[in-house]
């Protein structure tokens, strides 16, 4: 792990700068590259172009680690009216949350409940799949029992899962037995050694690793299993992988950030694989945006060029 990814990690947890950077008109206009706009209406303009062009998308507001429970209620009810909105669209676009932007840290029941309400309607509006992203280690054991009580009760409920995780094979095992759809990453927060392999190499052989066994759980039992990430080496791995054990290429399914690698996202997509574009917006980008530029220090460069075109 480079030194210039902790320092950005660290400063995503900044309370002054969470405060005060999203107010500087250079960074506002960098952020733009990473997402649509800051409104649900700006997300599905977007989304309507990238579906005609066979990739869907799937909307995350942002906004994490909310200070007060009504905050959460709030959250709820932008996501109920972002179902409806799809709906009469008539886009095929998904939604995940984060647990935290839906109150994890006042009450896990009263959290769950909002996700109930949004699975639901999800089911019954649009008949596609809710997803839960998978937030910094400390939320993992709460995450893990949400989801499997929510996926008992809804089977369209899907789950993020971080290759970067010691634990993440093992919690494999669970996952599976309930047929768990899930989107494999390799992890965005700054996590310690013994919670997380630090070697990027490490990472990516782990995450391939996990996609092996990920691959053939959708040939065996025909599972939604998405592998989540801009690496083309990796990416080649899966696609090879797959044509190894046999399975067919629309069962593979990628995805990938609004804003990055969006002409490798074309052409999975005109090569017959599955792709959706996860589309953030939304006001609060401070704590996500920097985790964009951890992912790809270089990608400062192009916050200090938006200074110069002031
Ligand atoms: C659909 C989706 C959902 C996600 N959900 C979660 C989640 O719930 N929890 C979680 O912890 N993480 C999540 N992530 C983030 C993930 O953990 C990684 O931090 C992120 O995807 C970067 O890793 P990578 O797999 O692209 O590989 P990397 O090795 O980081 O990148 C591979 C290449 O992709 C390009 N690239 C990657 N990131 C950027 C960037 N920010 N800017 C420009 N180019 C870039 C670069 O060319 C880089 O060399 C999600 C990512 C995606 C795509």
């Amino acid at each position: 792990m480079t030194l210039t990814r902790n320092i950005l990690l660290l400063m995503s947890k900044n309370h002054w700068m969470k405060n005060h950077v999203p107010r500087w008109k250079f960074v506002r206009r960098a952020v733009r590259r990473f997402m649509p706009g800051e409104t649900i209406e700006a997300a599905l303009d977007a989304a309507a172009g990238y579906e005609r062009e066979g990739i869907p998308a799937v909307f995350t507001k942002l906004g994490e680690n909310i200070t007060q429970i009504e905050q959460a209620e709030q959250v709820r009810d932008h996501y109920l009216d972002a179902v409806d909105k799809i709906a009469e669209r008539r886009l095929t676009a998904e939604i995940s949350v984060k647990l935290t932007q839906l109150g994890f840290d006042h009450s896990v029941d009263a959290s769950r409940e909002y996700c109930r309400e949004i699975v639901c309607k999800i089911k019954n509006r649009l008949g596609n799949e809710f997803f839960i992203d998978m937030e910094g280690s400390a939320y993992i054991r709460r995450t893990l029992d949400l989801y499997f009580r929510l996926k008992d009760e809804w089977d369209n409920t899907g789950l993020c899962i971080q290759a970067y995780l010691h634990r993440t094979e093992a919690d494999l095992d669970d996952l599976f037995s309930v047929n768990a759809s899930l989107r494999l990453v390799k992890g965005a927060y700054k996590e310690p050694a013994d919670i997380a392999i630090t070697s990027k190499r490490k990472v990516d052989e782990n995450f391939f690793a996990l996609s092996q066994r990920m691959l053939t759980r959708t040939k065996h039992h025909g599972t939604r299993m998405i592998y989540a990430t801009h690496d083309e080496k990796l990416i080649a791995r899966i696609i090879e992988e797959a044509k190894i054990i046999g399975l067919p290429r629309e069962q593979l399914e990628f995805q990938m950030l609004y804003g990055i690698k969006t002409s490798l996202q074309k052409q999975l997509a005109r090569d017959g694989y599955k792709v959706r574009m996860l589309m953030a917006y939304g006001e609060s980008w401070y704590p996500w945006y920097m985790r964009r530029l951890a992912e790809r220090p270089a990608n400062v460069w192009f916050v200090i060029k938006n200074v110069v075109k002031q």
